[in-house]
């Protein structure tokens, strides 16, 4: 049962991220990359540019309470 269920799973996984990479081949090669980017944190935001050395201060620059990153600006900074 437990191996059934198990399959199960598997086989719904792996039709989501067919569906993912279906999704990101029709995208740009621009919105691919502001895609990546965010996904991964590498976008031009305090955090990232103070690990790049451009900036020296990571906090967000809108409510000055955290490090400035994809996921705060999405979640958090959206609020404001
Ligand atoms: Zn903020």
């Amino acid at each position: 049962m437990k191996t059934k269920s198990l399959l199960a799973t598997a086989t719904y996984v792996s039709l989501l991220l067919a569906q993912q990479a279906m999704y990101c081949r029709r995208l740009t090669r621009r919105d691919l990359r502001i895609l990546i980017g965010t996904l991964t944190d590498h976008v031009d935001l305090n955090r990232h540019l103070s690990l790049m050395k451009v900036r020296s201060d990571p906090t967000c620059p809108l409510c000055q309470d955290e490090e400035d990153t994809a996921l705060h600006l999405l979640m958090y900074s959206a609020l404001l």
